[in-house]
């Protein structure tokens, strides 16, 4: 089916929309919108629908497997695009990163980063990968990410590791599913002082990010300091894998 103007229209105003209450949460709080970036989560969305968004102005997108979105970069062929990978990634699949994904949200294991550093430097390019630890917050068994208490001592091993292609920028975290709101900015406001923690213990300069807040609660994120927030359903819609 072709896609139609009307769904490029509304992928427009969606996105105006998000930015719009981004702005009003950054004003409530007294913080400048500039320092939350924006990244529109694509996964379950066709290249035309991203590509309506960059129309659009945007240029921030995220995905979560790289089986559906390595034909997605290669198709929309476009180096200006910043893609984030915000899935748990397995580590077969660390060859794929460097070189299409800028960003990593998702990294929670040594084993995965030294095979990312070593397809970073396979790479022609030498590609280097922004990284965000991913933290379990919610401490739910089922999720992926490091366990807060085991943090320090992870970020301690991965340094001693020394893989210089793969900057350590900040934290990213999944804010529990069908909590209270009071419980969900709990795991924010937890992501923000295990970060302030971090850069300070380890002298870390660039450890400035935190990627948190989706659809349903990046308002809630933005309080408790959100830099990145990763929204999918309230810029794209429901997602339709069937098609
Ligand atoms: C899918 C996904 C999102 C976007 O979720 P929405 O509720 O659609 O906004 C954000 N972060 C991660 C890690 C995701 O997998």
């Amino acid at each position: 089916m072709q896609f139609m103007n009307q769904s490029s229209d509304r992928i427009a105003s969606n996105l105006f929309r998000v930015k719009q209450s981004i702005v009003d949460a950054a004003r409530a709080c007294t913080r400048s919108s500039d320092a939350i970036r924006l990244i529109a989560v694509s996964k379950g969305h066709s290249k035309d629908a991203i590509a309506a968004a960059i129309v659009a102005g945007h240029n921030d997108f995220g995905e979560s497997t790289t089986q559906e979105s390595l034909p997605k970069i290669s198709l929309l062929g476009n180096p200006s695009i910043d893609w984030h990978f915000v899935g748990h990634l397995q580590t077969n699949k660390a060859k794929f990163i460097p070189g299409n994904f800028s960003w990593l949200h998702s990294l929670d294991s040594l084993d995965l980063a030294h095979k990312l550093f070593r397809h970073a430097h396979a790479e022609e390019k030498s590609a280097s990968i922004n990284i965000l630890i991913e933290v379990n917050t919610a401490r739910k068994e089922q999720k992926h990410g490091v366990a807060p208490e085991m943090l320090f001592d992870f970020i301690d091993r991965l340094l001693k590791a020394d893989l210089p292609a793969l900057p350590l920028r900040g934290l990213m975290t999944i804010g529990p599913h069908d909590a209270p709101k009071k419980d969900i900015r709990g795991c924010f406001a937890e992501l923000r002082r295990l970060r302030d923690e971090c850069r300070q213990r380890f002298g870390l300069e660039h450890f400035t990010e935190l990627s948190m807040g989706m659809s349903g609660d990046f308002v809630e994120a933005i309080k408790e300091g959100a830099t990145m927030v990763r929204v999918g359903t309230a810029i794209f819609g429901e997602r339709d894998y069937s098609k």
